[in-house]
C-alpha cells in the first residue's frame, strides 16, 4: 500500500513558509527569499524530520 506515502499537499508543489512575515507561498521550486519582506523562507511541506 503506497497510500501512506502520499502527503495532504499537492506533491508537484511544495509549500514555503516566510520566517520573517509569515506570508506563505506555494512553488515548485523554493522562492528564495519572501517577495513581500526579503526575509528567508523555508519549506514547511516536509513532515518527515
Ligand atoms: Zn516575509
Amino acid at each position: 500500500m503506497p497510500s501512506k506515502d502520499i502527503d495532504p499537499y499537492d506533491a508537484s508543489e511544495a509549500l514555503f513558509e516566510c520566517v520573517g512575515c509569515g506570508t506563505r507561498l506555494r512553488g515548485a521550486s523554493h522562492p528564495g527569499t519572501c517577495p513581500e519582506c526579503e526575509s528567508a523562507v523555508r519549506n514547511i511541506a516536509v513532515s518527515r524530520e
